[in-house]
């Protein structure tokens, strides 16, 4: 009897959840709704220094705004949780114990120091930088010696010296990599926190996942996942790695180029169905040309076989068209629920509403007043942005700095966005009359709005990024 199709998701809650991830889902989804399996949620939270508060409540709703929705995970349960990996730390340990037991894995207590001075020096020497294997062969007696004296130490995985490590890809076929080009890989951390590669091999393995389907950047990590399922004794998974989104000048999507994020998808007025539809295109096919269908359709006839490696390019236009199409098919109902539950839906006017109440005198200057709460990209038509004796290439090097500022921002909200921008301004010594006028305008495009930091809480990160870029991209800079 061949093996239940069990598949996983497994983001890492970094940030706001990423059309990437939303692609993956659906694929992972659809294969498990098509062959009657599992479809699993896993939180992949052991790196704390990227975990961001907020981040894995927002992967949830976003994907089940899409409408895929898990049958095992963090909120849901499951007979192989807990689906977050915080929450399982003491069984990496007891898995990286076994490794060292059987010998495929050792503890290291090279200092950073230590560390430090090797890839100094391999640099120097135009090698490439790694571990010399220092540790790999320390005498047991002196092992547990440092143990007893509670040295800090990592585990590594003992990666083989020469050969090949060889996986099947179901999309690309059989591929091969050179052992000595694989590190001796850090398997458990100094702070008792596993690395993504146990933590994951060892995941899939308990949760009985069959089939990894995930991005194509992690096909350089899955020679390390084989070799560790060889440690151990296990049976791989089958390996699937979809074809990576991309701009329209075909680079790997990204931020400075497409907005990525869910949430700026929602806030767009895209609707689920249309992305789900879209993100079906990206790299498969329907088949007959076939352009519209519905994510029930798409199960009918899925089969991971047919998707191709081309590279599938994630096109703003071709998704507006087709959200142009799904609002004309809406009934009346649904097209009114939309814009009363979505664009003006109670939650986002009370929050709202603290910035609006003392600036109205007649309820008919809201719309006017205030769409920039509501638009996307702005107008800058007979705004003059540019501030006295800047010129273009200190504005534009001001904004895109700023940008990067926003998107680093752990927390967003008006407190911190406040402090950001106090100490930017600072930073590049622009009067506070030049720098606030120009991001007010820039992100609002109006001189009067009520404060920026509030308004720019509300209008979103997202939305405030796109509107910086946008402005940036419009050749009104010039
Ligand atoms: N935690 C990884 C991510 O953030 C998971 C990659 C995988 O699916 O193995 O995408």
């Amino acid at each position: 009897m061949s093996r239940e199709v069990r598949v996983r998701i497994a983001p890492s809650p970094t940030g706001d959840p990423h059309v990437g991830t939303a692609y993956t889902a659906l694929f992972n989804y659809a294969f498990a709704r098509k062959n009657k399996g599992k479809f699993v949620l896993r939180i992949e939270d052991t790196d704390q220094t990227r975990a961001k508060s907020g981040s894995e409540a927002m992967i949830l709703s976003s994907l089940k705004w899409l409408g895929l929705n898990w049958d095992e995970g963090p909120d849901v349960g499951g007979p192989f949780g807990p689906y977050r990996q915080s929450e399982r730390l003491v069984i990496y340990k007891e898995y990286s114990q076994k490794l060292v037991a059987n010998g495929t894995a050792y503890h290291c207590f090279c200092t950073a120091e230590r560390l430090d001075g090797l890839r100094a020096k391999q640099k120097e020497e135009g090698l490439t930088t790694r571990y010399d294997g220092h540790c790999r062969t320390l005498s047991p007696e002196i092992v547990t010696q440092k143990l007893e004296a509670a040295e800090p130490n990592v585990i590594r995985l003992k990666v083989p010296a020469s050969g090949t490590v060889k996986f099947e890809d179901l999309l690309r076929g059989e591929l091969e990599f050179d052992v000595d080009r694989v590190d001796d890989q850090v398997l458990m951390k100094t702070d008792g926190f596993p690395t993504y590669h146990l933590a994951n091999v060892v995941d899939d393995y308990l949760m009985k996942i069959s089939h990894v389907i995930r991005a194509e950047e992690w096909i350089s990590s899955t020679p390390k996942h084989v070799l560790l399922y060889q440690a151990f004794g296990w049976e791989a998974p089958v390996f699937c790695h979809l074809p990576l989104l991309r701009n329209a000048d075909k680079s790997k999507i990204s931020k400075r180029k497409n907005p990525v994020s869910l949430a700026y998808y929602k806030r767009a007025g895209i609707l689920p169905t249309t992305l789900v539809n879209y993100l079906g295109m990206m790299g498969w096919s329907f088949g007959d040309d076939k352009e519209i269908f519905s994510l029930d359709e798409m199960i009918e006839v899925f089969d991971l076989k047919k998707i191709s490696l081309g590279g599938p390019v994630f096109d703003l236009a071709k998704l507006t068209w087709l959200n142009q199409h799904y609002i004309q098919k809406l009934s009346p109902e649904n097209f009114v629920d939309y814009i009363r539950d979505e664009i003006f839906s109670k939650d986002y006017l009370l929050s709202l509403r603290p910035l609006l109440q003392d600036r109205m005198s007649r309820f008919e200057q809201f719309v006017d007043n205030f769409s920039f709460f509501f638009n996307g990209p702005l107008h800058y038509q007979g705004l003059e942005i540019l501030p006295k004796g800047k010129d273009a290439a200190a504005m534009g090097a001001m904004l895109s700095d700023l940008v990067e500022k926003l998107d680093d921002l752990y927390e967003w909200n008006h407190t911190a966005i406040h402090d950001l921008l106090n100490a930017h301004r600072e930073a590049i010594a622009w009067k506070p009359k030049d720098y606030f006028m120009t991001v007010r305008l820039v992100t609002t495009g109006r001189k009067d709005s009520p404060p920026l930091a509030e308004s720019l809480e509300q209008i979103g990160r997202e939305m405030v990024r796109f509107r910086i870029r946008n402005y940036l991209d419009s050749g009104l800079l010039k």
